[in-house]
Parts: C-alpha cells; structure tokens; sequence
C-alpha cells in the first residue's frame, strides 16, 4: 500500500502519517453548532471530514471517530461575547433552546444521510458533559492558569507558551484580531472564557432589541456559581473522555484556526503536559460568488433543502462537485455549476448501471487501483481520484472488472454505487419547464426560439428528444 501523506496545520507540511498506536487511529471533529439547519459551507467541511475517515479505513485503519454536538456556551461573537446561540434559536422561533437542539440535531443527521457521511462512533452533546467540563476548569484553576472576571472565570494565554503554534500568526496580529471583541477587563486580548456566569436578570435591552432576554435556559450550578461552560471547553473535556490526552487527528474548518483550535490547544495541552493531537486538519470555505463567507446567520444562507431537494436534485450532486475541489482549496458556490455536477454524477450511475448488469464477479484492477490509492493517498487528492474513475469507465477493461475496480473506489468516493436506483439524480423541475417551453414554441413553429431553448437545455447537461404526437423525453447528455 501507498504511504498516506496528510497536510498537517501544525507544521504546514504534507507529512507521512503514522498513528500513536499500530493500526488504529483517534478522530475528533468539531461538530455542528445545532441553532439553525447546517448551511453547505458547513456541509464541504463534513465532506472532506467524510473523505478523510474514509481514506483512513481504506488503508487498513481502524478508526474511532467523535463528533460533539454544541448546543451551548457558542456566542453569536466567537470571542465570549454576545448572546448564546441556542437561547438566541429559542428566542427566534419561540421554542426552547433545548427544543432547538433536538431539532436542528435531527435535521443535520438527516443531511448526514443524504450525503452518504458516516455517523461517528460517538456523538457527544456539550450538555450531557457540564461535570467533565467544570472538571476540566478545575484542573487549569489548580494550575493557577485562570483568572476571574465579572462575567467568568477566563485562560491566562501569556502563560500558555506557544499559543500561536497552530495559527503560526505572530501573538501580536492574534491580540489585534482579538480586540475586535472587546472585554476590557480580560488581561491578554486573547484570553478565552471557560466558564461564563449566567448575565443578571433585568439586563437593559440591546441595541435592536424589543422583548428582554430574561432568564438564561441553559445554565448549571458550578464551583464559580450558576453559569454555562465557554464554547472551546467542550471539545477538550469530551475528546479527552471518549478518545483520550493525546490523540492522531482533530479537524475542523479553517475558521476555527485561529481562535476554537488555538484555544483548545492550549487548555488541554496546559492541563495534561501531553501533546493533544498529532495532526491539525482544517477544510477551506464554500464562498458565494464574490468571496462573502457564507454564515449561518447571514442572509445568504443556502441549506440542502433549499439549494437542492427543492429543486429536485439528488444532494449526492453537492458531494460530486465537493470532491473535485482540493479540500484545501476554496470552493466557490454557483448554482449553474450544480446541473453540471448533477449531470457527470448521474452519467457515471448510467455507466455503472449498465455494468452492474454483468452477471460475473470481477476483481479491481491492480494498475488503477494503485492509481486510484496514490492520489487519494496524496493528502486527499479526490480530483484526481475522481479522474481515475472515469478512467475506468474509458477504459477497455471488461465489465465485470470495471464494477469491481468502481465498487473498490466507491469505498471512498461514497456515490452509493451499491445501491443505485434510489438514488439516481431526477431532472431538474427547471429544465423540464425550459423543454415545455420549447414544445410550445415547436407547436407555434417558432423554430429559432425552439432551438436556442434546445441549446441552453443542453448547455445545462441535458437533450431533448422529440417522440410522437407532440411528446418528447428528456435525457442527460
Ligand atoms: P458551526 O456549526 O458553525 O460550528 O460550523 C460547523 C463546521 O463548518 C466547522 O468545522 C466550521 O469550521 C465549518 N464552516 C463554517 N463555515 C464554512 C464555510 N463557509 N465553508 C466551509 N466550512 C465552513
Ligand atoms: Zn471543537
């Protein structure tokens, strides 16, 4: 087998990864934060996560994968401040915030589902977790590390040497980013909340506020007094818990770089003595067109359902379109290029639809196959992959090889080759009106218009053919 090279933060290398222990390998990644449905911005970094466990299993790892999910102690501001985004969910759709959680929780498995991603082998919820928190808080208070302001008990980062190890930005671009969220009584702009006291009753309104926050939801007695656990605390506590000290690999996207990575680093890390994780993995970003960073709290806000199952296309069309990008390169969102994602993807299930029905097993193909492994080996190199795949399909090799070289690679790619019909990609509602429109234009004998309508459909991926009687069919091109 090819040697697995995987980019490392850490370094800025491509390095040759070799597990703490033989054979098995430790992943945490950083799970969504269940306040609204996860935007696909979010989604390319569970893909590329998906791509990675995959990856990891197909060179003979065994992987124990966790996944937290954060239904408290997220700010609307990433540096403490602002309100919590769950009681902010709450407030918005006048449920509470642990009616939120369960809800967008569900939602997000769902989506998880539609685009083939594995479910960890432990989901943990930072509530189910306040006392390994708190203990955890206990630990770096021993520690001296911590400090108490009005609102909570904070990290002292000037004495967590090393701080910027993993951003590799000089200490002092990371306070000048900090003091964009201003807490005038913290010590070092980058000092981070571990426990935040719940606010007071009566709190003046806010600014575009029209109805008080009132009581805090989510809040737990602690040795500080009632409050919620600061947001990085949680990944710590739980990757400790159910992996342990120091582990292989912790993901994310690149936004928690600076601040949700860097600040576990140095908690866990000040707190144990030990190395927390080996290696640092983080997806670039989905951009909308014109370089906006899509948020979940921002308009511009695309989901699944509304960027694909409303429009009829098969959401593993998101998952063809995320893998022939670099994961580490940014991805930019246009919705003309998801027909013609649509469009390969449903070609190769064509492909491999007509093989399947070779009635003799095959084995892969020893040439492509170790084509195939040195790219996605090549720290993810799923373009590449995904070129070797059509490979095969141009190929001369028999059909009963073919399938078994495809169904080998599907191991990774994850397109549900095994199981195709259910999944096969429908024609878009807006292409079959755009072949309505031609027919009307056919039976007006407006040929020109006809014809350009003909020309678009198929600039989208798709031909019209024309049956009897006025009728006609819609095929992928
Ligand atoms: P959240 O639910 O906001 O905590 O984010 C879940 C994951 O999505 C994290 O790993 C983020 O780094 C990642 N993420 C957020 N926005 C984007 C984006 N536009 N493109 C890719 N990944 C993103
Ligand atoms: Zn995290």
């Amino acid at each position: 087998m090819r040697k697995l090279k995987l980019y490392n933060t850490l370094t800025l290398k491509k390095e040759e990864f070799k597990p703490i222990n033989r054979g098995r390998v430790g992943l945490y990644t950083c799970g969504p934060t269940v306040y609204n449905y996860a935007h696909i911005g979010n989604l390319r970094t569970y893909i590329f996560e998906d791509i990675l466990k995959r990856v990891l299993k197909f060179n003979g790892y065994k992987v124990k994968h966790v996944m937290n999910v954060t239904d408290v102690g997220h700010l609307t501001g990433d540096r403490d401040m602002g309100e919590d985004k769950l009681e902010q969910g709450a407030r918005r759709e006048g449920k509470s915030a642990w009616e939120i959680a369960d809800f967008y929780w569900a939602a997000f498995r769902k989506d998880m589902q539609r685009l083939n991603l594995s479910e960890p082998d432990v989901w943990c919820k930072a509530t189910d977790h306040i006392k390994e928190q708190i203990e955890l808080v206990k630990k770096l208070e021993e520690k001296g590390l911590t400090y108490k302001t009005g609102d909570g008990i904070y990290f002292d980062t000037a004495k967590f040497p090393g701080y910027n190890k993993l951003s590799h930005q000089p200490l002092a671009a990371l306070q000048e980013g900090a003091r964009v969220e201003k807490n005038d009584e913290k010590k070092n702009p980058t000092d981070f909340a571990l426990w935040k006291f719940s606010p007071p009753l009566n709190l003046p309104l806010s600014k575009g506020e029209k109805v008080s926050r009132g009581k805090r939801q989510m809040e737990w007695d602690s040795p500080w007094g009632k409050g919620f656990p600061g947001w990085h605390i949680e990944c710590s506590a739980m990757s400790m818990k159910y992996l342990s000290e120091e582990e292989d690999i912790h993901c994310g996207g690149i936004d928690h770089i600076n601040i949700h990575h860097t600040n576990e680093i140095a908690q866990s890390e000040a707190a144990s003595g030990k190395k927390f994780f080996n290696w640092w993995m983080h997806g670039a970003f989905l951009n909308l067109v014109g370089g906006d960073k899509m948020a979940k709290s921002a308009d511009n806000f695309l989901n699944l359902e509304n960027a694909f199952i409303k429009n009829s296309v098969n959401p593993l069309a998101y998952r063809y379109s995320a893998l022939s990008i670099h994961y580490r390169k940014p991805m930019e969102y246009r919705a003309d290029a998801i027909a013609p994602a649509a469009t390969a993807l449903n070609n190769l299930y064509d492909e491999f639809l007509v093989l399947q029905k070779s009635f003799f097993q095959g084995k892969p193909d020893a040439k492509l196959l170790s084509k195939f492994t040195a790219n996605v080996n090549d720290d993810l190199n799923m373009p590449q992959a995904l070129a070797v795949a059509w490979e095969v399909i141009k190929s001369n090799l028999s059909g009963k090889t073919k399938r078994a070289t495809l169904l080998e690679f599907d191991k990774v790619l994850g397109f549900g080759l095994n199981d195709l019909k259910r999944k096969k990609t429908a024609v878009p509602p807006a292409i079959i009106k755009l072949a309505e429109e031609r027919q009307k234009a056919r039976q007006a004998k407006d040929w020109q218009k006809a014809d350009e309508i003909r020309k678009k459909v198929k600039r989208e991926g798709y031909i019209i053919e024309d049956k009897n009687n006025n009728q006609f069919e819609i095929k992928t091109n």
